[in-house]
């Protein structure tokens, strides 16, 4: 990506199905654009992970791969575009999952003098995330995601690579059983955002096949040629 870039504002979403690499891909240009990432799934997880009220509400839909109410995800992401972090923009991934949320967004962007998003979106056949997903761990501390046959030693000792705590798992909704009600939950539910970011000539589609460099290549094409 051109050095330049990171003077830029941005407001960047990752569309895609569940598993298809939008968690790695957003650490990588967070370290590029020195934007945050906004996970979604990971700010619900930390609820879990602290026992709050906001967890318990939403653990169990969580576990069962169904989507946590518009209302709970809109209010999560006005409060974390509140923080100074933010100014110079974010990069959303997990959100927005459905139209209203897409609505909100567009309201909250406009309300923080965010720039209108340019969207992403990482395409991965079905079957490939399925096999994905049986192997992926994850640190419920950081988010990074790990694969049982790459990094055997962290996932054997439930040891983050970063150091501290024993909290690398597999993730309750990556369980086979689960991640068919998620991609169904996808297709019904989020898909429909492709055609919405389409109208608005925001959508930029990427395949997320190969190493995670190359997808992340294929990803700065697209964000080189949608700066203004
Ligand atoms: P993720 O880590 O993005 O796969 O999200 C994990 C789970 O968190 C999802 O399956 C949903 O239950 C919930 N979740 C995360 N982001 C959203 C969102 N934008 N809308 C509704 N539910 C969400």
């Amino acid at each position: 990506m051109s050095p330049g870039l990171s003077v830029h504002r941005y407001s960047i979403i990752l569309l895609g199905a569940v598993g298809v690499g939008k968690g790695t891909q957003a650490k990588k240009l967070v370290e590029t654009l020195k934007i945050p990432q906004i996970s979604t799934g990971d700010i619900l997880r930390a609820e879990i992970a602290a026992g709050s009220d906001l967890g318990s509400q939403v653990k169990g839909i969580m576990e069962r791969g169904e989507l946590v109410s518009d209302d709970i995800l809109i209010d999560l992401v006005r409060s974390r575009l509140d923080k100074p972090d933010t100014a110079r923009g974010a990069i959303f991934d997990g959100f927005p999952r459905t139209i209203p949320q897409a609505d909100a967004l567009e309201k909250l962007l406009l309300e923080v003098g965010l720039p209108a998003p340019i969207v992403v979106t990482i395409d991965v056949p079905d079957q490939e995330i399925i096999e994905r997903l049986a192997s992926r761990r994850t640190c419920l501390s950081c988010g990074m995601t790990l694969s049982l046959a790459l990094d055997k030693d962290a996932v054997q000792s439930h040891k983050c690579p970063d150091g501290k705590t024993p909290n690398v798992v597999q993730r309750e909704d990556d369980r086979p059983e689960t991640v068919e009600n998620r991609l169904k939950v996808y297709r019904e539910k989020t898909a429909p955002l492709l055609e919405y970011y389409r109208r608005r000539r925001s959508l930029r589609t990427v395949s997320g096949t190969g190493t995670t460099n190359e997808v992340y290549a294929r990803i700065a094409i697209e964000l080189d040629s949608g700066t203004e």
